[in-house]
């Protein structure tokens, strides 16, 4: 059987050597050393580098981890399970090796469609086996609210579940919600205790669940269920036609932090995710509370509220010990100091937000969108345009130049489900695109001539283990030239 090396790993490691011979030792038998001479070792390099660090030695009758953590030996254990995988025998070999961002990520949108407790944990296996350590969860949005809220409980009795599998057949049944006994009902939520289990499995892989509350925007789900949120008109009736709840309103202050106390009790991550995309602040300008807030607190451009709106939550989830992530969007009316800034729409948030001296997560959707197409169209199922093939996905830097590097944590891949129907098709958009973001984020050098074929080998891996990939081998011309159509 053919060898399985350090040089067929994916993320590909800092550093190897190979040191003559075949090992007759079990990678499952590997004796795990936390030593101070290794910690010594790596001690120039920032402690949450030192913390994921580790050293394999691979002999003949013996293999050997050095870590300076529990997390460490962890990312070893990985490396050894993904050589084992690859299948073949080992050569005897030294691997030494750390992450080149602190966050690697993959954000999985249940709103648009629910893939349920199993699929979540199967990715965050896939997850750990590429070294990944941020599940970014997109649970509420107007197509589904999918946490359980004991506080605000319609939530999820009238919007978790609609009429329509899918983004476009809601949209053709007329964005309808629906109660679960509804036969042509679609939908499902996440119960508090699942959500645990979420975060408990993840933790056990050193992966951080961030979990996102959309607001203001995005947001038509909650003013269905509790309109108390939504702007109101002069002759007393509320909006219907905006997605954004009122930033005037007490009530839309006291659900939202009432649903982060809620969120933040059950994730215990450092980041919590407040959306911040896509506002349309049509009601605003006409909204009797929004007017007086905008009077009261001396704001004169009603687009401002947003920012005011971003500030109070931002105060509200620091007193509890955390950080909020919004989207680029919320750089258009100040961010907070401490708020880090997610940019979508291209890199320029993430160069903004950077230069302002903000951390920055950058997922371009230029790049890291998983739910575009990823070979020509003609071939594919339908997705998002334009093309984001393998190629073109490897190729992003997250330091393009003008990023302050000191604030760039790293990067993630998005997937958005508005085509997604299927748990399976989920995994086809995902892999083995987010092989390239997991290298992007780990490895300091990467090369696409290098990587391709590690790819391939590793769809094969996971097609073993019952993952749905995209096929690489039958990728088009096009596909393979990085050309975007
Ligand atoms: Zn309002």
């Amino acid at each position: 059987m053919a060898a399985a090396g350090p040089q067929d790993l994916t993320p590909a490691p800092v550093e190897y050597s190979l040191t003559g011979g075949i090992s007759k030792c079990g990678l499952d038998q590997a004796i795990v050393l936390k030593s101070q001479g290794f910690l010594k070792e790596i001690e120039s390099l920032p402690q949450w580098k030192q913390n994921e660090a580790y050293r394999i030695t691979v002999e003949r009758f013996s293999v050997l981890i050095e870590a300076a953590s529990d997390e460490g030996v962890f990312r070893a254990r990985q490396t050894l399970r993904q050589l084992q995988l690859l299948g073949g025998d080992v050569p005897c070999c030294i691997i030494m090796d750390y992450p080149r961002f602190r966050h690697r990520g993959l954000m999985i949108d249940e709103s648009r469609t629910f893939k349920g407790l199993d699929f979540l944990k199967k990715q965050m296996d896939a997850m750990a086996l590429l070294k990944l350590n941020v599940l970014h969860l997109h649970l509420v949005d107007a197509d589904g609210w999918r946490i359980e809220s004991e506080a605000y409980p319609l939530l999820t009795s009238k919007t978790a579940w609609r009429i329509g599998r899918t983004h476009p057949e809601w949209k053709a049944a007329g964005f309808r919600y629906s109660s679960q006994d509804n036969p042509k009902a679609y939908g499902g939520f996440y119960s508090a205790a699942q959500l645990r289990e979420i975060v408990a499995y993840a933790a056990d892989r050193y992966i951080t669940v961030i979990p996102e509350i959309e607001m203001p925007g995005h947001s038509t789900e909650v003013g269905f269920a509790y309109p108390e949120v939504l702007c109101v008109s002069s002759n007393g009736h509320p909006f219907t036609g905006s997605w954004d709840v009122c930033p005037g309103s007490e009530a839309t202050f006291e659900f939202l932090e009432t649903i982060l106390s809620e969120v933040m009790d059950i994730f215990p991550g450092p980041f919590i995710h407040i959306g911040g995309d896509e506002a349309i602040m049509n009601a605003w300008p006409k909204c009797v509370n929004c007017r007086q807030r905008m009077k009261e607190e001396g704001i004169h451009d009603y687009r401002q509220l947003q920012g005011y709106l971003v500030r109070r939550i931002d105060e509200f989830v620091r007193s509890h010990g955390r950080r909020i992530i919004g989207w680029d969007e919320i750089l258009e009316t100040g961010v907070p100091e401490d708020a880090v800034v997610q940019s979508w729409r291209g890199i320029e948030g993430g160069l903004k937000a950077s230069k302002a001296g903000h951390d920055v997560v950058l997922s371009p959707n230029r790049f890291c969108y998983l739910d575009h197409y990823q070979d020509y169209y003609r071939k594919e199922p339908k997705a998002r345009s334009p093309l984001i093939s393998l190629r073109i996905c490897y190729s992003f830097d997250p330091v393009a130049s003008g990023m302050v590097e000191e604030h760039v944590l790293g990067l993630q891949g998005n997937l958005w489900c508005e085509h997604i129907p299927t748990p399976e098709h989920a995994e086809y958009m995902i892999y083995p695109r987010l092989f390239a973001v997991a290298e992007t984020g780990w490895s300091r050098e990467k090369s696409y001539e290098s990587f391709r074929p590690r790819a391939e080998k590793l769809c094969e891996v996971l097609r073993g283990l019952g993952y749905n990939t995209f096929d690489l081998q039958g990728e088009s011309s096009l596909g393979r030239s990085g050309r975007r159509d």
